[in-house]
Formats: C-alpha cells, sequence, structure tokens
C-alpha cells in the first residue's frame, strides 16, 4: 500500500487497485473523459462506471486516449437492474463492452440484489467469467442475507462487495462476514458525497496532525481498513489531492477513534428499501 498503483489480490488471484476513480454524475462527453483523463495522468489505474451512468463511451474514449495500456487499467462497470436475468445480462454486457470499446471487463458487478432475480443474473456472469470476458465478477449493495443466498446458489464464489461505506458507515459486520469468505470490500460514497463529513471535529483534527485533508484522512482510513476505495471527482485539483494517499500512515490509535464514529448513517439508498427490487 505505499504507491498509487498498489493493489490488493483477489481471492482468484487478480490483482485490483486500492484506489479508483468514481464517475457517478460525470457527464457523458468532455466532462467524464477529461475527470478520466486527469486520473490516468496522475496514475490512478483503475476506474468505475456502470451501465446506469450513462458514461461508459466516454470512459472507453478517455481510456483509448490516454495511450496508457489497456492491459494496466483495472476497469470495471455494472450491470442495471433492469438487465437482470440470464439471457438480458449476456446482452446487457455486450452493450457495456460496445461503449466502453474494450474486448474484456477487468470486473463485473451485479449493481443491486434484485429480488428473485439476482441469482439468474449472477450465473451469467459466472459464465463472463468462464469465457474470459471478465477477470473477476462480484456483487455490490448486497448485505449479509444476500451474500448468504447466492453464496448457497453459486459455482464461482464473488471476489468483490461495493457497498457504501465511510466513517458514518463503517459496516463492520458484513466486513467481518466478507473477511471471512475472501471477498474484498469496496466503498462507493467513501466522502460521503464530500459533505459534511468534512467539517467534523475529529477529521479536521487528524487533517491538522498528519498535514493532510480530510477527504485524504478518509481514503487512508478506507485503505488502511484493507477496503477498496473509489472516490468520484471531476475536478483535476480534487483528484489529484485523492491520490495523495500513500505517502503516510494513520496509527493505530487514531484508526480506532475514525472507527468510533460509526453511526449506521448512509447518504444514499438502502438496499432493503429499493423499490424496483420488489
Ligand atoms: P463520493 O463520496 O466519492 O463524493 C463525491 C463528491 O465529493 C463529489 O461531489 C465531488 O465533487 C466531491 N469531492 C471529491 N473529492 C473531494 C475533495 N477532495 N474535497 C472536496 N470535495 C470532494 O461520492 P459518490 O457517490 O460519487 O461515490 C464514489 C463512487 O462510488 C461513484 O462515483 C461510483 O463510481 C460509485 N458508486 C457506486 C454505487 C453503487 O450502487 N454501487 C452508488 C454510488 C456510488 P466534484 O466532482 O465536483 O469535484
Amino acid at each position: 500500500m505505499h504507491a498509487i498503483e498498489s493493489t490488493t489480490k483477489l481471492s482468484n488471484g487478480v490483482d485490483m487497485p486500492w484506489l479508483g476513480l468514481g464517475v457517478y454524475k460525470a457527464q457523458e462527453g468532455n466532462e467524464v473523459k477529461t475527470a478520466v483523463r486527469t486520473a490516468l495522468e496522475v496514475g490512478y489505474r483503475a476506474i468505475d462506471t456502470a451501465a446506469i451512468y450513462e458514461n461508459e463511451s466516454g470512459v472507453g474514449e478517455a481510456l483509448r486516449e490516454s495511450g496508457v495500456a489497456r492491459n494496466d487499467v483495472f476497469l470495471t462497470t455494472k450491470l442495471w437492474n433492469a438487465d437482470q436475468g440470464y439471457e438480458s445480462t449476456l446482452r446487457a454486457f455486450d452493450e457495456s463492452l460496445r461503449k466502453l470499446g474494450t474486448d474484456y471487463i477487468d470486473l463485473y458487478l451485479v449493481h443491486w440484489p434484485v429480488k428473485g432475480k439476482y441469482v439468474d443474473t449472477y450465473r451469467a456472469m459466472e459464465r463472463l467469467y468462464r469465457d474470459g470476458r471478465v477477470r473477476a465478477i462480484g456483487v455490490s449493495n448486497f448485505h449479509i442475507h444476500h451474500l448468504e443466498e447466492l453464496l448457497a446458489n453459486c459455482e464461482i464464489k464473488p471476489m468483490v462487495n461495493q457497498v457504501e461505506l465511510h466513517p458514518m458507515l463503517s459496516q463492520l459486520e458484513l466486513r467481518q462476514f466478507c473477511s471471512q469468505r475472501d471477498i474484498q470490500m469496496e466503498a462507493w460514497s467513501p466522502l460521503m458525497k464530500g459533505g459534511a463529513i468534512f467539517l467534523h471535529p475529529l477529521i479536521r483534527e487528524l487533517a491538522e496532525k498528519y498535514g493532510k485533508t480530510p477527504a485524504q484522512i478518509i481514503l487512508r482510513w478506507d485503505i488502511q481498513s484493507d477496503i477498496v476505495t473509489i472516490p468520484k471527482s471531476v475536478t483535476p485539483e480534487r483528484i489529484r489531492e485523492n491520490s495523495q494517499i500513500f505517502d503516510f500512515m494513520i496509527s493505530h490509535e487514531d484508526m480506532k477513534r475514525i472507527d468510533a464514529l460509526n453511526e449506521n448513517k448512509r447518504v444514499g439508498t438502502n438496499p432493503e428499501k429499493y423499490d424496483i427490487m420488489e
């Protein structure tokens, strides 16, 4: 965990960078292209998009124009809820590949656990994995009971679970469950969407102590907790700032103080209360 390109090894041996650029709400076209290009210039080697973000084309263009080799970048995309089901997943995957302008995906995720559908959806992902069209497969927004159902019905264990995770929602129980099964945790909205967390007295105190920004303290807490993190920004200075987390260490004692901030507070949708899944 010493450099921006540092990776964690997934259960199937594939290396996944600890830090990636999130592009939710980065607009298709110039905005997302500039963000991805900036990130690659700064040294990011992972990008997190999704079919529903409607910016896969821009992500793909920026990747191709960057001059960075395709196999040096870890590319994640996600299967949208409306496309869940076996055959529809295979079709949606082809569409994502076409838009991204690549012939494989590094990590393909089931975006949300759509009731009654996610097992079939995941079986299609297993097929894509066996066919060598994705290097890793996983899920997003899965709670323990979703994972238990999936694990009881799948042949290839999901390699990643991407969920909302930050100091106010530290997901301890889920992290322990995943760690015991060698499922890598990944944090979405790690910065709580850039809101009040930056003003929290402890985060400010630690930012001062370590000579870092509040965002850097939070992102460093992620990776020191063995959590892959994908902060989103379309602002070049922030993209750079968010990457400068590999040159310091938060002490064990200060990590515990950040851990103690948990309030089980969400800034995004709770997977249990998501209408589209009913
Ligand atoms: P983040 O917690 O990453 O926050 C992003 C916001 O914070 C943006 O408004 C950004 O502004 C601002 N910001 C970023 N860096 C800084 C900084 N250093 N200082 C101050 N403000 C900053 O929220 P997201 O919800 O975007 O989550 C990150 C990624 O996770 C997404 O982009 C997406 O890839 C993924 N995700 C996945 C979900 C899922 O269901 N699987 C759900 C939600 C997100 P600006 O861009 O203007 O610079």
